[in-house]
Order: C-alpha cells, then structure tokens, then sequence
C-alpha cells in the first residue's frame, strides 16, 4: 500500500527527547511509535492531536507508526468501533500500511509473559474480593496490607491462573497480581491487578478466553512486542510509567520501549471523553456519534470540517506537559481560514422576503456570471438566473431604517450582487405589520453591479431568483454546552447541555446549483457563513450544516492582545 502520511510535525520537547536518543544510538537510532485507540466509541478532536503526534513524529525521523486496537475490554467493544476509527485516521490524512495490530493478537504471548512473572515469583493469585483489595490498597499516607494470598507458591500460583483461563470461577473470584510493594509511595505500585476473570465473548477471539489483560499489563508488552521505540500517551499515565517499566524490566526485556507523557487536549464548551460522548448518544441528548455538533471527527466531518483544518488545529496548538485548555474559537478560525480558500461562494438567504423589480420585462430571463471564488482564479464561473422576482433576506429590508443602515429601506439603492442596482420604490405590509413584499426599480445599466456614471451604492446584497430557488433546510448550531467548562465542578455535565445548540431553518432558498449539493461539499454563502450539505438532503429539500457562521471571535481576540 502506498502511504501518504500528511505534513511533517514542528518541533517539541518530545522531538527533543528523541533526537537526544537518535544522537546517542538507542534503538539503533531508529524511530517507531503507535496510535493504540480502544475500540470502544467514536474518535473524538483529543484522539487527533495524537494521531497526528504519533504519525509525524515518525514521518519526522523516517520512522513507521502503527494502528493498534487496544481491545482488552470486550464489553464495551465492537467492530463498528474498529471501521469507524480505521475510517477517521485514513480521512485525517494517515496510513498504518501493513501496521494494523490488535493486543487481541498477542493474548497467548501475553499469557506466556504473566507465566513467566508467576514462575519468578513477582505474580500471585488473589482471592480477595475487589472491596478488599481497594480497601487493602491503603492511601496516599497510610501503607497497604499485604493480601493474606501472597505467599502461595509458584506451582499453585500457576494452577489457579490456569483454571482462571479455563472459566473455572465466576468474575471477580480472583485476579492476578504483580507482586511488588504494599507500602510503595505510588499507589500504582501496591500489587496493580494483571488479569482479570471476565467471561465475556471478544468480538475478535469470541469464547476463547475467560481472563483478560488489564492495560498496564497489556500496553508495555504490545509496545515491546511490536519494537515500538518512543511509546507517547497523556500525562494521566505518569504515575503508571514505573509500572510500565517494572513489568518490562521483570520479564528482562531488551530495549524497551519509552513511555513519553504529554498534555490531553482540552476544549472550552466541549467534553472529550468516549465515555461520556457515549451517554450523549445513548440518553438521545445527540442524533448519534456523528451530529454534527459533537466533537467527534466523524461530527466534525459532517459539520463541515477539513482533514487539513483539524491538522492545522493540532499543530497550533503544540504538544505540552501541563494541561490547558484550548479555547474553541480557534478551532473554528483553522475550520473559516481553510474554507476561505477552497470553499466556492454562492448565495442564500435564511429567511427570504420577495422582491419584485417593477421595470423588468415580465417574461425576460438573463443568466449573470458570478465568480466562484475571487481568490482562486481556477474555480472559475457558474451562471445564475435572474429575472423579475427575486428574494433577499428579510434582516436585509428596513421600513424606517437609521443612517448607517447600508441596506434596503424605502428611497434607497443597493447592489445586488453580480447583478444591478436596485432601489426601493414601496412595500406592502400584512394586518400584523409584516412586510410582504418589497417593489424596485432596476437601472439596467449596471449590469454586472457597476454604474458607468460612477454613482456609488454603500451595500451589496445577496439574493436568489424566485422562479430558479433552490428550497434548503439549515441547521444553524452552537456550542453543545452552554458552560465554557462543562466537566468542571460537582453538576452532571448532561445538565450544562446548551438547550439552543441546533436550531432548524426550514424555509430557506439558494441558487439554483444548491439544489444538486452533494453530502460534504461546503459553500460560503455569501454573508451568512460557511455551510456543508448533509448526507440528510432529500428531493425538493437540500440540508445544510452552518460549519462556522463569518464572524472569526477568534481572530479579534488574537489582534486585540
Ligand atoms: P477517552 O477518555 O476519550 O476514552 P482514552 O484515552 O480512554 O480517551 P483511547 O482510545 O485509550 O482513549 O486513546 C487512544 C490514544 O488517544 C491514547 O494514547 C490517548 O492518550 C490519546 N488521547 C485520548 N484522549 C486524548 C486527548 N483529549 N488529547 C490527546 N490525546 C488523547
Ligand atoms: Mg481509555
């Protein structure tokens, strides 16, 4: 398979780390690192600061990088999981190659290496209950109890794991423990759980086996197994890394691998957890993984997001060692900047009122060129009607407007765009007030949206052709919780969900060429925002997702500072 793996990452001090090892000759200077998702949800923005982590730093150093399925928790995991993440990480713009791996692959190797430590002595079975153990666990002050199960002998250590394999005792009768230090100042190190008894089918193994590895166990061995040189996961696991290492050294593994630690991502108004992404989808607070106001990357897709947007996001924000968090106005301005080059800028109008040109022949029909994206001279033209109705947008009409309103209101000309000048000449107005229609003159000398005699418009509308409008329905969001920090303090972060996250416009019409939008393509709409179609268009109706509305908060609070 031929690999594309997308732009060389910037330099960071796990850059330095390795370049350090490179120079002094560890791993024969070479550079091998591993995307490792568990399949149990959908990839979310967090996961893509990894991803693109992982696999540039190895494009960096001329190294590989593997997809590896950390599937050790059949509960909670499937093969929808494992095609969606595999389907995220290609769009992302990254390839395994022939590095696709599953832990579920190295069970019996996994096995043979907690055989080993038994027969060392550094694993025992314990029959304590889980209550206990915790309890036993101690404190950050206090030392643990040594299970009264700690001393059994190798030879009856081995038969009891051996009947744990073979589905002899229910869940939760027993586990396997790496025997290290009860009064060990990291708590991790308090004899961690190796395996544990769960007779649960594997989507990829099925019954086969009724003990399963816990992730310590399973994360340093699967690294070691597959040469993996710089092992980069979340600062979460700093108070892992001895154990990661104790369980390398003890089976006196050469080479092995290095845990680095770095900063999850954190976003303002956004929660990046599988777990709770997961009850969003089960409690229907979300229409599925995939809404497009989730922060999942198959979300973020349907939005209308670039694989290049989310790469550029991540390499803005850098890597670190301490946590922060991000504010989501920058990933917008990355999502606006890259749609302002490659999006094509067609017309719209949310919320159309009618306007009637009274001086334009009645059965008359012009097509107007309009450019498709005037910074990029290769998307060329499209053609669009124009004849005696048009619609604008309604916030676009003001019957007793103020000075500095540069649109249409009674007396005044604007441009159309691409089109003529148009002034407003009256309107008509329903018993409750409403304006209904707004009647124009044209001065057909304008075509194009200039006046020879140089008489100059302050505005310049948007509009679209009554007779040729494309019927639109757009889903206009905001942010998901109205909190800017939904996992802070002691409320469920199901109570901060912001209650007008989607709202639908149902009555909306556009250019002709919107009628025939395919699922993923992205518009500018001129004035209004940019706007992706949705896999949810129908005959008669297309369906937009507002990717990000004009107005880039982003870019005003970085001038400002
Ligand atoms: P979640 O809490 O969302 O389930 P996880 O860490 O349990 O995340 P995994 O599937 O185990 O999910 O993660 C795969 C990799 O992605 C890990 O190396 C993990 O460190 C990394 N990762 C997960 N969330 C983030 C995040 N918010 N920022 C950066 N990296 C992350
Ligand atoms: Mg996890």
């Amino acid at each position: 398979m031929e690999e594309k793996n997308a732009g060389a990452a910037p330099s960071n001090f796990i850059h330095g780390i390795i370049e350090r090892d490179i120079e002094q000759g560890l791993y024969g200077s070479k550079v091998h690192t591993r995307f490792p998702p568990e399949p149990n949800g959908y990839l979310h923005i967090g996961h893509a600061k990894s991803i693109c982590l992982n696999f540039t730093t190895a494009l960096k150093y001329k190294g590989l990088c593997n997809l590896r399925f950390d599937d050790t928790n059949p509960e909670k995991e499937n093969a929808e999981y494992t095609e969606s993440i595999m389907e995220d990480v290609k769009w992302l713009g990254f390839a395994w190659g022939e590095r696709l791996f599953y832990t579920s692959d190295y069970f019996e190797k996994l096995y043979g290496y907690a055989e080993t430590l038994i027969r060392k002595g550094l694993a025992y079975v314990d029959d304590q209950s889980g209550e206990e153990i915790k309890k036993n666990r101690g404190t950050l002050t206090e030392a643990g109890k040594d299970s009264p199960f700690r001393n059994r002998s190798a030879d009856e250590n081995i038969q009891l794991f051996h009947e744990m394999r073979d589905g002899k005792y229910p869940d939760g009768a027993k586990v396997l423990r790496a025997k290290i230090d009860m009064s060990h100042s990291n708590i991790t190190m308090r004899d961690p759980a190796l395996y544990r008894i769960k007779r649960a089918s594997h989507h990829r193994t099925g019954d086969k086996w009724r003990i399963y590895p816990m992730y310590d166990f399973a994360h340093c061995l699967s690294d070691s197994i597959e040469g993996i040189t710089h092992s980069i996961c979340t600062l979460e696991f700093e108070n892992n890394r001895p154990l990661y290492d104790w369980i390398l050294s003890s089976l006196e593994i050469l080479m092995p691998p290095k845990q680095i630690e770095f900063a999850r991502l954190n976003i303002t108004h956004t929660v990046l957890s599988k777990r709770k992404l997961l009850r969003l989808v089960k409690e229907n607070h979300v229409s599925g993984w995939d809404d497009p106001r989730m922060p999942t990357l198959s979300g973020l897709r349907r939005r209308g997001y670039t694989p290049e947007s989310i790469r550029d996001f991540c390499e803005r924000i850098g890597v670190a060692k301490t946590n922060s968090t991000i504010d989501i106005a920058l990933l917008e301005h990355c999502v606006r900047e890259d749609l302002n080059r490659r999006a094509r800028r067609v017309m719209a109008v949310l919320e159309p009122l009618k306007v009637v040109i009274e001086n334009y022949p009645g059965g008359k029909n012009e097509e107007i060129e309009a450019v498709n994206n005037p910074d990029d001279e290769r998307a060329g033209t499209r053609k669009v009607p124009f004849s005696k109705e048009i619609y604008i947008e309604r916030s676009d009409f003001m019957e007793d407007p103020p000075k500095k309103f540069f649109r249409l209101g009674p007396g005044r000309e604007v441009r159309l765009k691409h089109a003529y000048y148009v002034k407003c000449e009256s309107f008509t107005k329903d018993a409750s007030g409403k304006i209904t229609e707004i009647r124009c003159s044209y001065d057909p000398a304008t075509r194009g949206g200039d006046s020879p005699d140089g008489r100059k418009v302050k505005g310049t509308l948007q509009w679209v052709p009554a007779a040729h409008a494309a019927p639109l329905e757009i889903r206009l969001y905001d942010h998901l919780f109205a909190s800017p920090e939904p996992e802070s303090g002691d409320d469920d972060f199901v109570s901060k969900l912001n209650p007008d996250s989607l709202k639908i416009i149902t009555g909306a019409v556009g250019e002709p060429c919107l009628a025939g939008a395919e699922p993923g393509e992205t518009f500018q709409f001129l004035r209004t925002g940019y706007f992706c179609a949705d896999k949810d268009s129908r005959p008669g109706k297309t369906v937009f997702n507002r990717t990000a509305a004009l107005r880039d908060s982003w870019a005003k609070i970085s001038n400002t500072k």
